[in-house]
């Protein structure tokens, strides 16, 4: 049976009651899981109160601000769950950032401003999270990522996030080849497309969503407590053998040629 009860949960990337992290989250908690919860802050704290209300009911035991891109708060983050959790299991990177006019037109007309940042949030913040976490994971742990199938094969508009998604899941492999001999082991899942506010920043991803439904084995694309439970599975003691892994949570989509 799946049971996370006595393991600390660390979840990144709520922004709303869409986001996949969310999905996640929930589940973690129905598996009985210890919560903490981390969000983006902003200069009017209206992402603390909005995600502070919707975690409300999982009663996180930490709640904090995370801004990948400020290392003072990531290391702020993890010194507060040394000092009062003690040791982590559980660590959900779900999150990633690109300027919207990257992920639009032409694939070749993006800045190296605009390509360092969506770097940079998207794929770097998983090396520096795992880095900061390694020596909380004391009795072993699972680290699990999101990627999509943009990092593999080229999808419209991804542009960008396609080449931010391939370097995620290289990282992913070096990290479980690091960490596995500590027991921690490191995977991805690859969801299918869902309606979330950092996917309608992609241009079209209502016609790719249709696509999916149309076309995929399942008819239909996937939703966040799909993905929850598969994230679930990744972080119990039922998947202990695997490690390194991209798993496809798509409704089949990715095995299709035509
Ligand atoms: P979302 O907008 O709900 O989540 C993205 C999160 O990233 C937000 O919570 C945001 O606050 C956070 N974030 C952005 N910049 C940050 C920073 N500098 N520091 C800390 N947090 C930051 O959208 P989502 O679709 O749930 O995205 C979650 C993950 O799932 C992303 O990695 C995304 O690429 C991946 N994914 C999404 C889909 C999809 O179709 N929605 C499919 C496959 C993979």
């Amino acid at each position: 049976m799946l049971n996370l009860t006595g393991k600390n949960a660390l979840v990144t990337g709520i922004a709303n009651n869409r986001s996949i992290a969310w999905g996640i989250a929930q589940q973690l908690h129905a598996a009985g899981a210890n919560l903490g919860v981390t969000y983006l802050p902003d200069d009017k704290g209206r992402f603390e109160k909005k995600v502070a209300e919707l975690v409300e009911p999982l009663q996180p035991s930490l709640f904090l601000p995370c801004d990948v891109q400020n290392d003072a708060q990531v290391q702020e983050t993890f010194d507060t769950i040394r000092d009062r959790w003690g040791k982590l299991d559980i660590l959900i990177h779900c999150l990633a950032f690109a300027n919207k006019d990257d992920l639009t037109g032409d694939f070749s007309n993006v800045s190296r401003q605009g390509f360092d940042l969506a770097l940079e949030v998207s794929a770097y913040s998983l090396i520096q999270l795992s880095r900061a976490a390694k020596p909380l994971m004391t009795e072993g742990g699972s680290i699990v990522t999101l990627t999509y199938l943009g990092g593999v094969k080229v999808i419209p508009n991804y542009n960008v996030m396609g080449i931010a998604k391939a370097a995620l899941e290289m990282n992913v492999r070096y990290l479980a080849a690091e960490l596995g001999p500590q027991n921690v082991r490191v995977n991805a899942i690859s969801a299918g497309p869902i309606r979330t506010l950092a996917s309608s920043a992609v241009g079209g991803i209502l016609d790719m969503i249709h696509h999916v439904e149309e076309t995929a084995p399942l008819r239909r694309t996937v939703t966040q407590a799909e993905v929850g439970n598969a994230a679930a599975f990744l972080c119990s003691d039922l998947s202990s053998g695997i490690t390194g892994q991209i798993l496809y949570v798509d409704a089949g989509y990715e095995i299709m040629g035509m």
